[in-house]
């Protein structure tokens, strides 16, 4: 994978042992640390919007080619900023060629099926980007956190399930991208600090109500749990093909701008074209073109 110097630090390298707290959750890059906090928004709004030109002329190839598919993961503890990161980062993109699905606690009916079922399902085809706000990795993650919720799967915990689940999503991840899946993990790293802040902010504002939900600060107590499993499954999961980036995500605009230059970076490296018309085709548009033009 050609090195991008901003984000490259972002990347979880294979079989790194990941300690979150050894990673920032405010300014990222070293590029980015000497900047006052409206200098660093300015600049990451610019970077965003250079990124979000990028994104749309790669998504055009991207679906034009038809060689590719993008699988873009979000992960987060609560309140990390994912729904407003897709906000912002596909704005730019045509809907015709992107999905978003954001998964929540699985259904009874979900619950029957292998762990992955219900996210294979809505990998994306060929050309298209799709979206995983949430994912199968919420299975080692949250259910990591509340093992008892395997109950209902008739399964137990223990550190060979967890460990077996690793596999069974490195072999996925593994065998989409031999099959022309680009995989992108993204793990939106805030303070706790920082969560306080957004849960209140929920509470404090009548238009963030909405957003709130008790599990939140049911979760939160949990904190230091996430965190063990998070470092497990980011150490466990970061391959060379589908590697996961730390985003510092204290600053929204920050993480906006890091990951959109992860994701219309990871298109442009695949050096797409436009198709050749055949000579058939070519002659096709001649002729088109001389009887429309009488
Ligand atoms: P939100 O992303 O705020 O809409 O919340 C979705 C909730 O669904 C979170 O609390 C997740 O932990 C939960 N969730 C997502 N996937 C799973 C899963 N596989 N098992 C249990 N809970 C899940
Ligand atoms: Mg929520």
């Amino acid at each position: 994978m050609p090195k991008n110097t901003a984000t490259d630090g972002l990347r979880v390298k294979p079989h790194a042992k990941v300690r979150l707290r050894d990673w920032d959750t405010a300014a990222g890059p070293k590029e980015l640390r000497h900047l006052r906090d409206d200098e660093l928004k300015q600049e990451a709004q610019e970077i965003l919007a250079r990124n979000l030109q990028r994104l749309t002329v790669a998504q055009d190839l991207l679906w034009a080619s038809d060689q590719y598919a993008m699988l873009v993961v979000l992960q987060g503890m609560d309140a990390a900023g994912k729904d407003g990161l897709i906000k912002h980062v596909m704005s730019g993109i045509n809907p015709q060629g992107c999905e978003v699905f954001s998964f929540k606690r699985p259904t009874d009916e979900e619950l029957q099926h292998d762990f992955l079922w219900r996210y294979t399902r809505h990998l994306p085809a060929r050309g298209r980007i799709g979206i995983f706000n949430r994912s199968y990795y919420e299975d080692v993650l949250v259910v990591r956190v509340h093992p008892e919720w395997l109950d209902k799967q008739h399964l137990k915990p223990s550190r060979s399930l967890w460990h077996g689940r690793y596999d069974d999503i490195n072999n996925l991840e593994h065998h989409l991208t031999v099959n022309r899946t680009i995989v992108r993990k993204f793990f939106l790293h805030i303070s706790r600090k920082e969560q306080k802040r957004r849960l209140l902010a929920r509470l404090d504002d009548p238009q963030k109500h909405w957003k709130f939900s008790e599990s939140d600060l049911a979760e939160r107590a949990y904190w230091k749990d996430y965190v063990e499993a998070y470092e497990e499954t980011l150490s466990a999961t970061s391959t060379k093909d589908a590697p996961w980036y730390i985003i510092p995500a204290d600053h929204k605009w920050i993480a906006r701008a890091l990951v959109s230059e992860i994701l219309a970076s990871a298109i442009c490296e695949l050096k797409l074209e436009f198709p050749k018309p055949t000579q058939a085709q070519l002659t096709a548009i001649r002729k088109a073109k001389r009887i429309l033009e009488s």
